[in-house]
């Protein structure tokens, strides 16, 4: 049995219908296909909106060869031909599964080989882990891309940093790679554009090269081309950016200390932030972030301001802020407010999905208890409790991973099982 649903950030056709006749389709063609066919429709040329449009089919199902991993078979075609390139991706997946596999070392879309023992099959293509020699001596990155498929970064990147790329549709778009090292103890974010990913990439090292032989930075709070005063800056000899090698210029309209974060018509400190009444804090972020989406800035959302569920979110991340706030001190809370802001997120996220069963961008409504009341939010902040130690050595740096489980695939979180 196939089930048919669209892909994250695909443009989606409203008919309720649809879906469902692409679905019973297939399913009186190929009775015996069996997994999720996830579409991602776009225009070929983003600024084309009504132009011809291309869909890439997904094909997910578990595989007896690879037991923990579902695999994907995926094909790209024109999106007025559509039950052309669901064909191939069927008839793909029937070859897999009837297949005596023969494996050669996988390779990205740019011939990059995988160097994690991944093997490709060179009959049906099926991709599966552990069936080559691994090469462990470098790091290795593999990035999926939406438009260039799965990216293997060809240049020697340090351990366990953030790597991201990503290309378009069309040859004459921009491609970018950008990666956030720490150069001598200080983070840093550099992006590479080019017209191919692996030459976008081949600038952001040259970069990263310029940055660590830099014998000694100079600062100025000139980014480009702009006077920062929240303590970002460059620097002049290699044009290294940072976000905190400068104290901010502004400072806590309370105790005068140099702070970035605004309040009301000035600057507050992480201390003085924190003593104001909870109250205080929801109604003043609250009317920001309405007043934001009134002046019509991105908020990541196509709804309007829903002031029930941005209420509910505030107060469960602001509870989850002071948690990190009152076991780490206001100087290491500061240097790790972006990490724990991610944790806020994941974890607001989780509980939408698996105590109220919602959707990944469904949002809170006034029926669901996010207080403490609610033992199912208690037992989320429990277990964020007894998972803390480990992510406090993760942000001090003593262990490479924050051994949390933070997916946001259904069924895969081990907490607060309620
Ligand atoms: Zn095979
Ligand atoms: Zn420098
Ligand atoms: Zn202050």
């Amino acid at each position: 049995m196939l089930n048919v649903e669209y892909g994250i950030g695909s443009k989606t056709f409203k008919s309720e219908d649809y879906l469902g006749n692409i679905e019973s389709t297939l399913t009186a063609f190929y009775p015996d296909a069996a997994g999720t066919l996830k579409l991602y429709i776009a225009p070929v040329d983003r600024k084309e909106k009504d132009g011809e449009h291309f869909l890439s089919a997904t094909l997910i199902f578990p595989h007896p060869s690879e037991k923990d991993k579902d695999t994907h078979i995926r094909r790209k075609g024109a999106f007025d031909n559509m039950f052309d390139t669901f064909k191939q991706v069927i008839k793909a997946q029937i070859k897999q599964l009837s297949c005596e596999h023969a494996y050669i070392t996988m390779t990205d879309g740019f011939g990059t080989p995988y160097r994690d023992g991944t093997g490709r099959c060179k009959h049906c293509e099926l991709e599966t882990r552990n069936v080559i020699p691994a090469d462990n001596a470098k790091p290795f990155y593999l990035i999926n891309t939406t438009f260039n498929g799965a990216y293997v970064a060809q240049f020697d990147w340090p351990e366990n940093i953030r790597v991201s790329a990503g290309g378009t549709s069309i040859p004459s778009g921009k491609a970018f790679f950008e990666a956030y090292p720490t150069v001598r103890g200080i983070g840093t974010f550099i992006r590479g554009a080019s017209t191919t990913i692996p030459e976008a990439e081949k600038i952001a090292f040259e970069k990263y090269n310029r940055y660590l032989s830099c014998k000694s930075h100079d600062w100025e709070r000139t980014v480009n081309g702009m006077h920062r005063t929240d303590g970002c800056a460059t620097c002049k000899h290699c044009g290294m950016f940072s976000s905190k090698a400068l104290p901010p210029e502004t400072l806590c309209m309370v105790c005068n200390a140099p702070t970035k974060q605004t309040w009301l018509d000035g600057h507050i400190c992480t201390r003085h932030y924190f003593d104001l009444p909870i109250q205080t804090r929801l109604n003043q972020e609250l009317s920001e972030g309405w007043k934001d989406d009134v002046n019509g800035m991105a908020r990541g959302r196509d709804a309007e301001f829903d002031w029930v569920h941005e209420e509910k979110q505030f107060l469960l991340e602001s509870r989850l802020h002071e948690h990190f706030y009152e076991k780490l001190g206001e100087e290491k809370y500061d240097i790790h407010r972006d990490y724990i802001q991610s944790i806020g997120f994941r974890f607001t996220t989780n509980i939408r999905m698996h105590l109220f069963k919602l959707g990944v961008w469904d949002n809170f409504n006034e029926y669901h208890d996010t207080s403490m009341n609610n033992p199912g939010i208690q037992a989320f902040f429990a277990y964020l409790s007894e998972q803390s130690p480990a992510i406090i050595e993760h942000m001090s740096g003593t262990s490479k991973e924050d051994g949390i489980d933070w997916s946001l695939v259904p069924g895969k979180y081990k907490g607060a099982d309620v």
